[in-house]
């Protein structure tokens, strides 16, 4: 029934557990996941969970706050999002929250490579016709600039994609939507500061919404600051249920039938 777009299942927090989420994630009605990568280190680990189990699907990608990782290039990422069951590219994207404390006190100029590195990935996914998951923080103007550079401007044949874990204003939302990407909202939306997001959700066309985790982290209330797993994704849903004022069914339903519309191949798993 729900459809939790991103996680990250071989994180430290969930890799051990993984008997125990399945479980939690059936009784919880979440029938699929797409497993979400961040490094090319771990893309063996992500992408075993997707040939192992029909209801899971995988990503490549390298997430642009990793640093002294290898580096993605375009026939690496080619190569690999070949592999069966690999539905998306990322996540990528570019993350400029907290340069002093989190990149050391260097500046956006600095980040010339995370900005080659988005390109390198935008281009690997429109040559082979796989979604985007991008992540971006603090940093909305570039990575809409660069996707328009690259050619995604929602014209037919792009790559298309989703902004993952959405907690930007609506004019960023609306911008996204304009180049014809999916809006995701996490977990963020059930925080009690989160009224602007909820604004933004309110104003997403029922069409073009995604939900996910992006556990471990970010659970939803009344899990917040504990770790996050697929199972909680309905929290997200009964939130835009209640924005909309609509049935969390309803939510439910139409992710999930956005997600298949997204990701092409996610229509064969159930739950098991
Ligand atoms: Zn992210
Ligand atoms: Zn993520």
């Amino acid at each position: 029934m729900f459809v939790d777009s991103h996680c990250h299942l071989t994180y430290p927090e969930l890799k051990d557990r993984l008997p125990a989420v399945r479980e939690a994630m059936a009784a919880a009605q979440v029938d699929r996941a797409l497993c979400i990568c961040t490094t090319l280190e771990e893309f063996d680990a992500v992408h075993a969970l997707a040939l192992q189990y029909d209801n899971f699907w995988a990503s490549v990608g390298v997430h642009p706050d990793n640093e002294g990782v290898q580096e993605a290039s375009y026939e690496t990422l080619l190569a690999l999002a070949a592999r069966d069951r690999v539905v998306a590219i990322g996540e990528t994207g570019l993350d400029y929250y907290q340069m002093e404390e989190r990149k050391g006190g260097r500046t956006i100029a600095d980040m010339e490579w995370q900005r080659d590195r988005f390109r390198v990935h935008i281009r690997a996914a429109r040559t082979c016709g796989k979604p985007l998951v991008i992540h971006t923080r603090d940093s909305s103007a570039d990575t809409l600039a660069i996707l328009k550079e690259e050619g995604e401007d929602g014209s037919p044949g792009q790559a298309g994609g989703v902004f993952h874990c959405f907690s930007e204003t609506r004019e960023v939302a609306r911008a996204a939507l304009d180049l014809g990407y999916y809006i995701s909202f996490s977990g963020i939306i059930t925080f009690k500061k989160a009224q602007a997001l909820r604004d933004v959700a309110a104003f997403v066309p029922l069409d073009r919404m995604l939900i996910e985790t992006d556990s471990p982290y970010l659970a939803p209330v009344p899990y917040r600051g504990k770790p996050n797993n697929p199972s909680y994704v309905p929290y997200v849903a009964a939130e835009i249920a209640t924005v909309r004022g609509l049935p969390v069914e309803r939510i439910a339903e139409i992710t999930s039938q956005n997600f298949e519309r997204l990701f092409s191949g996610v229509t064969a798993g159930t739950a098991t």
